[in-house]
């Protein structure tokens, strides 16, 4: 399979070292040429230049919402999807990507949604958790490609299963990571010692690891260098107020977080990691 990867942003970057290294024929584009140069740097087939891939069987999007996504497929060039199987890992919601999966055949290609769980170091790795959702045979043929960036990719169900799971799996990680937040603050305030609190927590039930993943980065204020943007969990928390308040689950809880994610944004925080959400929480209030 031709590989033409659309999108060289954090994880798009990661897939496409990846997918290189273990020899799948690869081009790799992107809108700003800041970040081909950096991957051409680094020996990646890259280009800015969008007619390349009209000459590949597959199109593996890394984009940052569905925004993004039609505006790239909007290109006389992928007017015409005969052929091709667009595999869309981005996080979006199920009726957008259900629309992107009309899009795709109405233009003559099959569609695949594989959102993903994991970071940098994961699709470094190829240990990205993988929830597909489209039909069992799209998903068999992409496997050889999705294997490279998953250990173990799961076809959920049809097309907007897998966006719906990514996005349970990403309230999870706002909800955790500010419950965390607020925790961590008290501790700090009342000057009771943060390896204290955290060795009581390791051992109880109510542990999670991903509060030692952000636990350094929150002590020393230290946000740079994200491996995901506080942006995108803003905007993947939004996704799931409006999928989840739609089936009817009250999402009151995650708008107001949301609100104070979006004033840590509105603070210079919005391309930090999304552990930068500590300092939304425990600021004094106005
Ligand atoms: P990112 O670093 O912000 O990269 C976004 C990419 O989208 C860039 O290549 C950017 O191109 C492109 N883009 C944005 N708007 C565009 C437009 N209008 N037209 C064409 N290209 C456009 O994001 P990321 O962290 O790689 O995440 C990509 C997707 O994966 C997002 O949906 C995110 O929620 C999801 N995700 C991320 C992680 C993570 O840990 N980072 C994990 C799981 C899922 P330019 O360089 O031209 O702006």
């Amino acid at each position: 399979m031709n590989i033409a990867l659309l999108g060289l942003g954090l994880m798009g970057r990661a897939a496409a070292e990846r997918l290189q290294a273990r020899g799948h024929p690869l081009i790799a584009w992107n809108r700003s040429p800041e970040a081909v140069e950096a991957a051409l740097e680094a020996g990646l087939n890259a280009s800015t230049d969008l007619t390349l891939a009209a000459d590949a069987d597959c199109l593996l999007l890394m984009l940052s919402d569905a925004a993004a996504i039609g505006q790239t497929l909007d290109t006389p060039y992928l007017a015409s999807l005969n052929g091709k199987t667009l595999i869309q890992m981005g996080t979006v919601a199920p009726d957008e990507s259900r629309a992107l999966a009309a899009r795709t055949e109405a233009a003559g290609g099959c569609y695949l949604e594989a959102p993903v769980l994991g970071s940098l170091p994961e699709a470094r790795s190829g240990t990205l958790i993988i929830m597909a959702g489209g039909e069992p045979e799209v998903f068999t043929r992409c496997l050889p490609v999705l294997r490279t960036l998953g250990a173990e990719p799961r076809l959920i169900g049809p097309v907007g299963k897998g966006a719906a799971l990514k996005l349970a799996m990403n309230q999870l990680i706002a909800g955790l990571t500010a419950s965390f937040s607020a925790s961590l603050g008290l501790i700090r305030a009342e000057e009771i010692d943060p390896e204290v609190f955290m060795a009581l927590l390791r051992v109880s039930a109510l542990y999670a690891p991903t509060f030692d993943k952000k636990l350094e980065r929150m002590l020393g204020h230290e946000y740079a260098n994200p491996n995901f943007p506080l942006k995108h969990l803003i905007k993947d928390s939004r996704l799931f107020i409006d999928a989840a308040s739609s089936c009817g689950v009250d999402t009151r809880s995650l708008e107001a977080l949301t609100e104070v994610f979006e004033e840590g944004a509105a603070a210079g925080y919005a391309d930090a990691d999304y552990s930068a959400l500590y300092e939304a929480i425990n600021r004094p209030r106005r």
